[in-house]
């Protein structure tokens, strides 16, 4: 973003300060309306463990059609959410739908072990958030291990005690808990091995050259390294290529999810994938 200061000159400046742009502007009241309901749906990506070639999941990724803009991308309009505060409306809404559906497979006979949900920093910050999981996975009559709650490095630094007691506070309610983008952020060895996750979810970034790079196979393989130190397991996203799978399996990462597998799917085609997922990779 650009703007002219007095001088006119332009001077630039980041998201946190963004520019209420007509653009902007008009995103805001749309979201405002749509997170009253029926312009969200969620589509929903499988994360599969190649040493049993099963699906072991799936990732709840929200999509928004917006009536005249057609659909408009996560990564747009999930920050503007944050800094509004409507990320508390969409995000109980995220969270409802992804339990109301995996209830609807268990209830099925569907093979999916569990879902994941993001939850941006804001979210997670929020005083609400363990009541209102608690009370989501009761209402849903879900197994409470079935769900997996995914938080980024950038959620949990700043007030480190009080975040163990919020991870602590979800981890007794039985989801699983996951870091996302793991190796992008800030988290130190010494905040890792405090925090009752399960699982680090290996960043895209280290996935994307790691068949050229000469640096980032011993990343991931570090990661995979210390992860199985500390007890959590591992999984790889942003798998484009069957060479990125071969390296990642080297580096004893089995777990993969991207559009190798599959690109993130609307419901009925998702449920297609499961009643034929013979996977080969
Ligand atoms: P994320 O949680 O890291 O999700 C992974 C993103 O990578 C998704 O983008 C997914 O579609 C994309 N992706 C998956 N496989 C591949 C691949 O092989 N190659 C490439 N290039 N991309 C791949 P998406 O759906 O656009 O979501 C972007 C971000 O928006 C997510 O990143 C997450 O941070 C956020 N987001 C999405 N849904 C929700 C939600 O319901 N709540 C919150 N709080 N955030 C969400
Ligand atoms: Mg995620
Ligand atoms: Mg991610
Ligand atoms: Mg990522």
């Amino acid at each position: 973003h650009a703007k002219r200061n007095p001088e006119h000159k332009y001077v630039f400046y980041d998201g946190g300060m963004r520019e209420r742009s007509g653009f902007t502007l008009g995103l805001e009241s749309d979201l405002r309306r749509a997170s009253g309901g029926g312009e969200f749906e969620l589509h929903f990506q499988p994360k599969i463990d190649l040493a049993g070639n099963r699906t072991i999941g799936a990732e709840a990724l929200i999509r928004w059609r917006h009536p005249v803009r057609g659909m408009v991308s996560p990564a747009e309009f999930i920050p503007l959410a944050e800094e509004t505060g409507l990320i508390w409306e969409i995000g109980a809404w995220t969270l409802v739908e992804s339990c109301r559906r995996l209830a609807d497979w268990i209830q099925r006979d569907l093979p999916i072990p569990s879902v994941s949900v993001n939850l941006s920093p804001r979210q997670f910050q929020d005083a609400r958030l363990v009541g209102f999981v608690r009370s989501v996975v009761e209402s849903a009559g879900i197994p409470a291990g079935r769900l997996e709650l995914e938080l980024t490095e950038g959620a949990m630094i700043g007030d480190i005690e009080k975040a163990v007691t919020i991870l602590n506070g979800l981890k007794d309610i039985g989801v699983r808990l996951s870091i996302d983008d793991f190796g992008t952020g800030y988290s130190s060895l010494a905040y890792l091995k405090r925090f009752p996750i399960d699982t680090l979810k290996i960043d895209r970034s280290f996935v994307r050259d790691i068949v050229k790079s000469t640096t980032d196979p011993a990343i991931v393989g570090t990661i995979v390294n210390l992860a199985e130190s500390l007890g959590f397991d591992t999984i790889a996203e942003g798998v484009e290529t069957q060479e990125q799978a071969d390296m990642l399996r080297q580096q004893r990462c089995t777990r993969i999810q991207g559009f190798l597998i599959s690109r993130p799917l609307p419901v009925d085609q998702f449920e297609a994938f499961l009643r034929n997922s013979v996977v080969v990779a």
